[in-house]
């Protein structure tokens, strides 16, 4: 049953009421040295609804002092893979207790409707921290077969601190896509979230307190980027940042990094291609790929937010497509609209901004393109076709609940039009006949090819992007690269014959 947003149930008050608006350092709570404090609104009203304390500089530096110590000479690297993984699933136990709570936290932060923030995030959240837990001791190096009379095998070791700098599209699954194999591989973490989003972070850390994550493992800093953020990326006590967000930040975050040869991954922007063959269903393509551009209201890194259909069923296609966004319902996320508030006003005018820059080049405006309701962020899901490569609804990122439509003719050429472009992160392809997925698939220069889907998630999928979207990889065993040196160790062995 979907409950109707009531003042009582949406009282952010009553919410937020057991996040603590602090910075976690060391296992405590504690103000920013500077004393400063900034607001938190609600994306729904534009209301603030906390202060926050603000990380700069001197924060980053205590944060990374105390991990560096817990890495050091603290107990979580030299637990037991067991221990540790023990400890997470505590974590993900404790999460999975409070779910309702946190999905409210991240509504109310984020905009994002809650039957999502339930069935999706938080969910995804929590079996995040139990599949890493299952890794955690299973980290092993291998023995290795030399070619003299040696003894040689390798230990994959923690790389020490890991600086971590998340977006705010999804809050806590940022978090858990980068602490959990952080922490699996026995690396301690200092972790920046983003400024618009920092509610659902602090109550995890409160959790993971209470887990018997010992003080200094797990550090949670809510700031701004030029300050709390570029801090972390330069800092000399950090071995490895990891970030999410922006190819721009990311270029910035990557630079901060090289001056202490720190290691890097990143997870950047997209503007991954949805390629519809002239085979498919339309009913359920159609479908399929209204949720790859709307889910999340368009603020998806992997947004399939260039639609390539065929020519044979582009105008049939467009009509249904349009059909099918204006039945996307927007309103309320604590209600049962489909479609809730953008995060903030930078992200409204942004998106607003395309919607404008669509009409004016010449694109057709098919539904939507302007905002939605008097007050907050809410903007029309918005539907374009006709629309040519060179557009820059078709080039650049939105991030937003924007739908661009385009016509292709051969496969030789939506597979060079769909590589066209900087990003690299994600695609989509529908089709019945296998050749030409196949084809597909090895053609697309993207981290992740759906084939007949879109927006599949799994622990155990490995997830990042190809060229301008980034490198290394979120999820899976792949993730736990990102956190591991491997150590080579040789030894002369006494009897020749072995
Ligand atoms: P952003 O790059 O502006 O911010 C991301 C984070 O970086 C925030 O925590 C921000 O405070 C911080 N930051 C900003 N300037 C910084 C600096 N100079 N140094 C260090 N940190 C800094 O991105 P955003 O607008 O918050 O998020 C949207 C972007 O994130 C989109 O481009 C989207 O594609 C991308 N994203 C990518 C993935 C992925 O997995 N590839 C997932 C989610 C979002």
């Amino acid at each position: 049953a979907v409950e109707s947003p009531t003042a009582r149930d949406v009282d952010p008050a009553q919410i937020l009421r057991n996040v603590r608006p602090k910075l976690l350092i060391d296992g405590d709570f504690v103000d920013a040295a500077s004393g400063k404090t900034f607001p938190v609104l609600d994306p729904r009203t534009e209301d603030v609804v906390a202060q926050v304390a603000e990380a700069d500089a001197a924060d980053v530096d205590r944060a990374v002092g105390a991990a560096r110590r817990a890495f050091d000479s603290g107990p979580w690297r030299k637990m037991s893979g067991r221990q540790r993984g023990k400890v997470m699933a505590r974590m993900a136990d404790l999460l999975e207790q409070r779910a309702e709570e946190f999905a409210r936290i991240e509504t109310l932060d984020n905009g994002k409707p809650l039957a999502e923030s339930r069935a999706f995030d938080v969910t995804a959240v929590v079996s995040h921290f139990r599949y890493f837990a299952g890794w955690a001791d299973k980290i092993s190096g291998k023995t290795l077969q030399t070619n003299g009379n040696m003894f040689a095998y390798t230990l994959h070791e923690a790389i020490g601190v890991a600086g971590q700098i998340i977006p705010w599209n999804y809050p806590l699954l940022m978090l858990a896509w980068k602490v959990a194999p952080a922490l699996a591989c026995g690396c301690t973490v200092v972790l920046k979230v983003a400024e618009q989003t920092p509610m659902s972070a602090l109550l995890f850390g409160e959790l993971a307190l209470e887990a018997g994550l010992p003080p200094g493992v797990l550090n949670i800093l809510p700031g701004y980027g030029p300050t709390a953020g570029a801090a972390l990326a330069s800092h000399p006590g950090v071995d490895k940042v990891s970030f999410t967000g922006s190819t721009e930040v990311g270029r910035e975050v990557m630079r901060a990094a090289a001056g202490g040869i720190k290691h890097v991954s990143l997870e950047l922007g997209g503007k991954s291609a949805a390629i519809i063959c002239p085979d498919v269903d339309l009913e359920s393509v159609v479908d399929d790929t209204h949720m790859a551009l709307f889910y999340n209201h368009g603020q998806n890194c992997c947004a399939g937010s260039r639609t390539y259909v065929h020519e044979s069923l582009y105008d049939e296609f467009v009509e249904r497509a349009v059909e099918r966004a204006q039945r996307a319902t927007v309103g309320d996320p604590f209600g049962d609209a489909q479609i809730g508030p953008l995060v903030d006003s930078a992200q409204f005018e942004k998106v607003l901004g395309y919607m404008k820059a669509g009409k004016a080049q010449g694109a057709v405006l098919r539904c939507g393109g302007g905002r939605a309701g008097p007050k907050g962020y809410y903007v029309e899901p918005t539907v374009f076709s006709d629309v040519r490569d060179e557009m820059s609804i078709a080039q650049e990122e939105i991030f937003g609940p924007v739908q661009s439509i385009m016509k292709w003719s051969s496969v030789e050429e939506v597979l060079d039009r769909a590589n066209a472009n900087p990003y690299g992160l994600a695609a989509g392809v529908w089709t019945k006949d296998l050749d030409m997925a196949n084809r597909l698939s090895r053609g697309l220069r993207a981290g992740t090819v759906w084939v007949n889907c879109y927006n599949y998630f799994d622990d155990a999928v490995p997830f990042g992007g190809y060229k301008m979207s980034g490198f290394g990889r979120d999820l899976s065993e792949y993730a736990l690269n990102n956190y591991m040196e491997v150590k080579a160790v040789v030894t002369p062995l006494e009897d020749p014959a072995w």
